[in-house]
């Protein structure tokens, strides 16, 4: 449960750190841009390439979280807390989103809801 709530965590903080790196790179280009024209170049440059890495490292962290969730799942137990998922088709949720399975094990202790693939699906 623990590493599948930091992952999540860190999943949830990355795009926005990355989003505020890239501002912040952005202003500091713009102010040297006048003073050193080719750090400013070097700079764009960096930043075009810098998206490759940034967003292969997202994937593996969205892959490690689907990971943990679905053993999570195998054992019956909530990613999230740990509790007992809901087996019985009274007790799951119905997904509204069409991109997952229209019934989805259900949390009985925090509500959480996973498709398949370990996706937390909004319920
Ligand atoms: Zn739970």
């Amino acid at each position: 449960m623990l590493p599948y709530r930091i992952v999540r965590w860190i999943n949830d903080v990355y795009p926005v750190l990355v989003l505020f790196l890239y501002i912040g790179l952005a202003g500091v280009t713009f102010a040297i841009c006048f003073l050193m024209p080719p750090a400013a170049i070097i700079s764009l440059i960096f930043a075009i390439f810098a998206l490759i890495p940034a967003t292969v490292a997202w994937k593996l962290l969205k892959a490690s979280e689907h990971f943990l969730a679905r053993s999570a799942i195998r054992d019956d137990r909530c990613p999230e807390c740990g509790y007992e998922l809901a087996q019985d088709p009274d007790r799951t949720a119905v997904a509204s989103n069409d991109d997952v399975p229209a019934v989805c094990p259900c949390c009985l202790g925090c509500g959480a809801a996973f498709s398949a693939d370990g996706t937390r699906v909004a319920i």
